[in-house]
């Protein structure tokens, strides 16, 4: 099938609540992209956070076949090995003591506000909400809907969950005074991902710890789009010394395929007891296959070294780039998740490098945003950022 063959199809048949680009994939190989008509693209967005390993990482593709070739699928009411495969090796590389298994970042989202609320309920002390960020993203239920301070995602979906507020990100102050008796629990991402690329101050998250600690508060991490690498380290939390009581992963965590993991401690995980919570396809032995082996890369040291020197080579070029072109009012992020705030919006700097084989992405109207594979090479930056460029002067 052609391009043109596959968007029409598409087109003619999917509730159409994406505004998908002009071009269909059909092989993938590293940082590299080709579409339907056998032409290349460098990928600087990996899936939106997904393609940690780049497409089709050897070790994930081998252990999704070996698994496809013995067990796709067994109820929860049974046991099987990929499961405790990736909890085992989550717990041994975070703070986690316990893993819930589910299938996207807002189903661990989802997981972890319920099990904030259940916590408050099993204390007896009448406790329930959650408070959140302006700008956040949290995903699309309901329940993380809310918690996504974002009134365009929300339009037309009111009304919202109860017992969830709205406070200013990077302002630890706000959230002091937002706390209430009823307060349960703190909700953020280490770094706002589709909010822009905002990166609080440093002791933005050890000020929410404290204030956690001081009012016998759970504090969340949406680690979706910051974990597994990402700014390279394996946890963002690591970067700022906290510890939070719930991390929420998904994207990076199956190598490419559908997973969403809550990971917590063992004090907190008697809170869900069985039959409190669950999923279908949560813990499913194809997913875990590929999870156990994308997460045995990503938490490899050389991993995790690479990507943070690839980071400081992307943020050099960037910067280079902020000093040549007005249109860049900003360098930010850490690691391979970096943004460059426009003076305006960016859609069509997008479209430019899209149109030359660059895959780049725009949030917040006017935030180029860069993720890209973390096993990209020096050189493939460097071809990238020579497009950007041309693309910021056209
Ligand atoms: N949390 C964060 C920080 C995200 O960036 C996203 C998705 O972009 C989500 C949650 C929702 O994840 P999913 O789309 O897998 O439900």
């Amino acid at each position: 099938m052609t391009t043109a063959d596959i968007i029409a199809r598409n087109q003619a048949h999917e509730v159409q609540v994406y505004a998908r680009n002009p071009v269909a994939f059909v092989r993938g190989a590293g940082a590299e992209l080709w579409d339907a008509d056998g032409r290349r693209y460098l990928d600087f967005f990996a899936g939106l956070a997904v393609n940690n390993l780049g497409h089709c990482h050897p070790a994930v593709v081998d252990a999704i076949r070996t698994q496809a070739g013995a067990l796709l699928h067994v109820s929860n009411l049974y046991h099987s090995a990929p499961l405790g495969e990736v909890a085992e090796l989550l717990c041994r590389h975070s703070f986690a003591e316990r893993v819930f298994l589910c299938n996207s970042g807002a189903e661990a989202n989802e997981a972890a506000m319920k099990l904030a609320r259940r916590w408050g309920h099993l204390a007896g002390d009448g406790r329930f909400e959650i408070l959140t960020t302006q700008n956040a993203f949290h995903g699309r239920t309901f329940g993380t809907l809310t918690a996504t301070g974002q009134e365009k995602y929300q339009a037309g979906f009111l009304p919202l969950l109860p017992g969830v507020r709205l406070v200013p990100y990077d302002d630890a102050d706000a959230m002091e005074a937002a706390v209430r008796p009823e307060t349960v629990a703190i909700m953020v991402e280490p770094i706002q991902g589709e909010g822009g690329v905002v990166v609080p101050r440093p002791d933005y998250l050890r000020r929410l710890r404290a204030l956690c600690d001081h009012h016998r508060l759970l504090l969340l991490f949406d680690e979706i789009q910051t974990g597994l690498g990402r700014t390279g380290r394996l946890f963002a939390y690591e970067h700022a010394g906290v510890v939070p009581d719930v991390m929420t992963l998904a994207k990076a965590l199956g190598g490419g395929v559908p997973i969403g993991a809550m990971c917590t401690t063992d004090a907190l995980a008697r809170v869900f007891t069985p039959g409190a919570h669950g999923s279908t396809f949560g813990g499913n032995p194809l997913a875990c296959a590929a999870a156990a082996a994308a997460l045995r890369v990503l938490a490899d040291p050389a991993t995790l070294t690479h990507a943070a020197a690839m980071g400081a080579h992307f943020l050099g070029h960037l910067e280079r780039l902020a000093a040549r072109h007005r249109r860049i009012v900003g360098v930010r992020g850490v690691g391979l998740m970096l943004g460059a705030v426009l003076d305006g919006p960016g859609n069509d700097v997008v479209a430019r490098c899209l149109a030359r084989g660059l895959l780049i992405n725009c949030t917040a109207e006017r935030v180029l945003r860069f993720l890209p594979p973390l096993v990209i090479s020096a050189a493939q930056i460097d071809e990238g950022m020579a497009v950007l460029d041309e693309a910021l002067a056209a």
